[in-house]
């Protein structure tokens, strides 16, 4: 035993230590910035994710058919709870995955974006009527929650990628159990309890931690009806290729490499601006950040050194030290990215700025790589072709438009795209010929607000919904088609007493 604290599941409305006669395997849980394990945290067993599982079934039972006011009611409370608390959970959020304090903050206001657009979920789940289709025949459908689903998110965003599915699943009357990263996992027991305080009924929302034996579990579990998971494609692909053949719905989102395409006509310090926010903006450990930029000539030049001197303005440090950028996640993957240097240098690329010679503002032990630029990119560079997930921009120099795009097609990924232009023409055939999910024009980081689905193409995704937005409320529920006959004693029906009309 350490003598750390270790965080427990949540199952049925209370933190659980799990099966105290098949103790489970615990985990680490490290502060990236001081490089030292703050916590323990468990690890699910099969029987964890049962008893979770067997709590959200039976809540599910009275949840599923609670008014759809009261529903409506508990997540108003909710979103009100988690405005007046998010410094809070964005401290939290802080010490545990590394992030900026103005990041974590950013990441709880888009996940408070999707709880705002749940509240609305009476209007959006009204079903469609045809009344007389045929002589005193109506029909209606109307949605239906699925039952139990399960929610399995990534180290990245440990508060927002939950609140992508949850807000929906339990607005539409379905119960929970998410399976949040193993690195991060405290803001998932915070938010539960927030929900309980907000007057959740217990059950609806439980928490299993750990790693591949609780994600099993949950994938080949009878009384799950759906998988929402977000996080690398190797992994996306598995969930979902385990969970449909144990006959689940699954929408599953993967991995990214996302370019941004910059036309010699754009106005190049809104680029360097961009590029800089969108490269090493949470230290790129985000699915949407930009990794590489493809330079349509002859502007690489003054692009680059653009860009180069707003990097030398960035501070690397502790992110509760309001500096710009914190450290990795783990030191392991630290060495994986800062390793991806010397592969470029190796496959005759040109390293401009070196983020393993940055200073930054805090103890050794952290996890840090400073920003990083990379020119003339080989695009047969594993430096090209792999997802880094750090801070790591590459620059491609391309002859036109056409090979741009021809480079972006050809990624195996399509999760998001930018082009940076003052063509509206050009801007226009982009957003037609991109085959990626998500289209920013002059934006670099297009995440869709919460009313607009959020999802890519290719091995960006698997499964037919996209998170939130329409498609989340789609994903959340299945329609019931009724075809009803009520017949009308004028029409010559049964004779229910009434006088018959001539
Ligand atoms: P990951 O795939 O390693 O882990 C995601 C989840 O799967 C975690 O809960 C983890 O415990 C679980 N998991 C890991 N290995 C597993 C295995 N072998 N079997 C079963 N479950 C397993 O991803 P990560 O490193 O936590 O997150 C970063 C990745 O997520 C990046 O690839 C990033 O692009 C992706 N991501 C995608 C989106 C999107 O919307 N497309 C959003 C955020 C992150």
């Amino acid at each position: 035993m350490t003598g750390l604290e270790v965080l427990d599941h949540w199952i049925a409305g209370a933190p659980d230590a799990g099966d105290p006669q098949q103790p489970g395997r615990t985990g680490p849980v490290y502060d990236p910035a001081l490089g030292v394990v703050s916590k323990e945290v468990r690890y699910g067993t099969a029987g964890d994710v049962g008893r979770a599982v067997a709590a959200a079934k039976e809540a599910f039972a009275s949840w599923g058919t609670t008014s759809i006011t009261k529903r409506q009611q508990v997540l108003f409370g909710f979103r009100q709870l988690l405005n007046e608390r998010k410094d809070e959970l964005a401290a939290i959020l802080t010490s545990e995955h590394g992030k900026v304090l103005s990041d974590a903050a950013g990441e709880v206001a888009r996940g408070l974006e999707v709880v705002e657009f749940a509240c609305a979920m009476p209007h959006l789940t009204k079903g469609a009527f045809s009344p007389n289709v045929s002589t005193d025949v109506d029909v209606y459908s109307v949605k239906e929650p699925l039952g139990v689903v399960g929610i399995i998110s990534p180290f990245n965003f440990p508060a927002m990628v939950p609140m992508w599915f949850f807000p929906l699943a339990i607005a539409t009357g379905n119960a929970v159990v998410l399976k949040p990263s193993e690195k991060d996992p405290s803001v998932a027991n915070w938010m539960a309890a927030l929900l309980k305080e907000a007057g959740l009924p217990d059950g609806v929302f439980n928490v299993v931690h750990g790693d591949k034996e609780a994600v099993d579990a949950l994938l080949t579990h009878p009384d799950v009806a759906s998988i929402s998971f977000v996080g690398s494609t190797p992994i996306a692909k598995y969930v979902y290729e385990t969970a449909t053949s144990h006959g689940k719905r699954v929408q599953a989102l993967g991995g990214a490499k996302n370019h941004m395409l910059v036309l010699p006509d754009a106005d190049l310090d809104l680029v360097a601006d961009s590029a800089v926010n969108a490269g090493f903006g949470s230290a790129g450990e985000r699915c949407m950040a930009i990794s590489v930029v493809l330079a349509v000539e002859p502007i690489a030049d003054e692009l680059i050194e653009k860009i180069r001197d707003r990097m030398g303005k960035l501070v690397t440090g502790d992110g509760r030290k309001g500096c710009d950028m914190g450290p990795l996640i783990t030191r392991e993957h630290r060495d994986k990215v800062a390793g991806y240097i010397d592969v470029a240098t190796a496959d005759g690329a040109a390293v401009v700025v070196d983020g393993r010679e940055a200073d930054y503002d805090g103890p050794d032990e952290g996890f840090w790589l400073g920003p990083t630029l990379i020119d003339k990119v080989p695009t047969s560079s594993s430096v090209y072709r792999d997802e880094i997930f750090g801070p790591v921009l590459s620059v491609v120099r391309v002859a036109s438009y056409a090979d741009g795009v021809e480079l972006i097609n050809a990624s195996p990924y399509g999760n998001g795209t930018a082009i940076f232009t003052n063509d509206g023409g050009a801007a226009r055939r982009f957003q037609r010929e991109a085959e990626v999910g998500m289209i920013g024009i002059n934006v670099p980081i297009p995440v869709p607000v919460a009313y607009h689905s959020f999802g890519g193409y290719k091995a960006s995704i698997f499964g037919d919904a996209k998170a939130y937005g329409p498609q989340g409320v789609e994903f959340f529920t299945r329609e019931k088609a009724v075809t009803s006959r009520w017949l009308d004693p004028s029409h010559g029906g049964i004779n229910l007493g009434f006088p018959q009309h001539t």
